[in-house]
């Protein structure tokens, strides 16, 4: 006789303490499947009022105070049959733990409201949360533990299931627990909700074409953005900035609120990137497209920074990409070619001998002089993996040189008064006077064992 102890359970708590048909059921919530805490409740109460209705027409008192125990539930079956019965119909509470707040009127009402906003955005999954006062919660937690109650669940579930229910009937997208791209909360004990758009995040390479663009803005030395004479009140060092470049056209195409521009490192503003270019990931906040083919930005953007900056292999990406490519400074590679005017004449052999003997070698390098107003003074030992070298004038040589992330290339070539051993300066006993340098790729380190087995063969060869 198993299924009476669930009968008599809910009858006792219901002779203490109220309860509409979800908080009723929901104390029940593990027993049963493809129900909901409703449609519990109300067997429930189904069960006990007809149980109470054989009492009465077996003469029993007992049966007429089961009557009243449910019509002051608002056990609407149960008022009707007091009043035949020729009864007056008792006082009705409010529900203890809820007060009546869980209702289906209610819930239709803010799933409608929650409808409309959503059908304004692309999206392809969601989740939907919800805030309970304490003080629910601390009256449901008096009837579990007077009452040992031990299949329940937590009443955010009732109002996330009965609402998402209605709304999927409207917009049928996938519920995603851990990376929603919306997620609804809803407060029906106050009657709002709050719809929380995450962020897009979109993967690329970009290829600086142009000197003197600044990767993020940069504010004028004077007056920190608020504009004075010295920048012609425009607050700004410089006019653009690749992350502007980048990030504007992007927040128009998906209608974004903004944008957060994350380079995976930077160059010096006097630096050009150039061959494959430097991975980057932007995030954009608030968007309200989600699936534009991102031919079209790639596009948009080549053609707003013509000849400045230029994106290319954009694709969707993720927060988690994101928090590697942010960690990997260290661990990335870079291969720069830097184009070099000595004081003297360039010595062919010399050159030949650079290649030689600067490939995997470990460069030892104190901070830079020219950083060292903003950096602390200290030793970095970076790795150095190869340097190809080219004489193209009497004066002039090209370098291709590729290094760890981190190491500091302008003073690999003149050595910064021996700051930075061994240095291009020191193995040629030429004084570089002029150096300009371009970023010709960022590779991430998984693959620098490979490549440099394979610079090995070519420095053999
Ligand atoms: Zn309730
Ligand atoms: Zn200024």
């Amino acid at each position: 006789m198993r299924s009476l102890e669930i009968i008599d359970l809910a009858f006792r708590i219901l002779s203490r303490y109220p309860l509409c048909d979800y908080c009723l059921g929901r104390q029940f919530a593990s027993l049963g499947y493809g129900i909901s805490n409703k449609e519990r409740g109300i067997a429930l109460k189904t069960i006990i009022f007809m149980d109470a209705h054989k009492l009465i027409k077996e003469n029993t008192e007992e049966g007429l105070e089961r009557i009243r125990i449910l019509s002051m539930c608002n056990h609407h079956p149960s008022i009707k049959l007091l009043e035949q019965l020729g009864y007056d119909k008792p006082s009705t509470k409010p529900c203890f733990i809820c007060e009546g707040y869980l209702d289906k009127m209610r819930f239709k009402e803010v799933a409608s409201k929650i409808i409309d906003e959503l059908k304004e955005y692309e999206f392809r999954n969601f989740l939907l949360g919800a805030r309970v006062p304490p003080e629910i919660r601390e009256r449901e937690d008096i009837i579990r533990s007077e009452y040992m109650v031990t299949t329940g669940e937590d009443i955010k579930e009732d109002i996330t299931r009965e609402i998402g229910g209605l709304i999927q009937k409207e917009i049928n997208r996938e519920i995603e627990y851990r990376t929603p791209e919306i997620v609804v909360i809803i407060d029906i004990f106050s009657n709002t909700y709050e719809v929380q758009v995450n962020p897009l995040f979109i993967y690329g390479r970009y290829r600086k074409l142009q000197k003197d663009i600044p990767q993020t803005p940069w504010y004028c030395r004077e007056c920190w953005g608020r504009g004075c004479s010295k920048c012609n009140f425009t607050g700004r060092e410089y006019p653009e900035s690749i992350s502007e470049l980048i990030g504007g056209p992007a927040v128009e195409l998906f209608e974004a609120i903004d944008f957060k521009f994350h380079g995976a490192g930077r160059e010096d503003v006097d630096a050009v990137v150039l061959g494959s270019g430097r991975p980057f990931v932007l995030e954009l906040k608030h968007p309200r497209k989600r699936f534009i083919d991102l031919k079209i930005l790639e596009e948009k953007i080549n053609r707003e920074a013509v000849g400045k900056v230029e994106v290319l292999d954009l694709r969707y990406s993720s927060r988690r990409e994101l928090r590697l490519l942010k960690s990997s400074s260290p661990l990335v590679s870079k291969t720069y070619e830097a184009i070099v005017e000595f004081e003297n004449e360039v010595d062919g052999e010399a050159l030949k001998k650079i290649a030689h003997e600067m490939s995997n070698i470990t460069v030892d390098q104190w901070t830079p002089t020219r950083v060292l107003k903003r950096r602390a003074d200290k030793l970095r030992k970076k790795k150095l993996y190869y340097i190809e070298a080219e004489k193209i004038d009497s004066k002039i040589a090209k370098f291709r040189i590729k290094a760890q992330g981190g190491l500091y290339v302008k003073e690999l070539i003149d050595g910064d008064n021996g700051r930075t051993k061994p240095s291009i300066m020191e193995m040629l006993g030429n004084k570089p006077i002029k150096i300009r340098l371009a970023v010709l790729e960022v590779e991430k380190i998984e693959n620098h064992m490979e490549t440099s087995k394979r610079e090995n063969d070519t420095v053999a060869r």
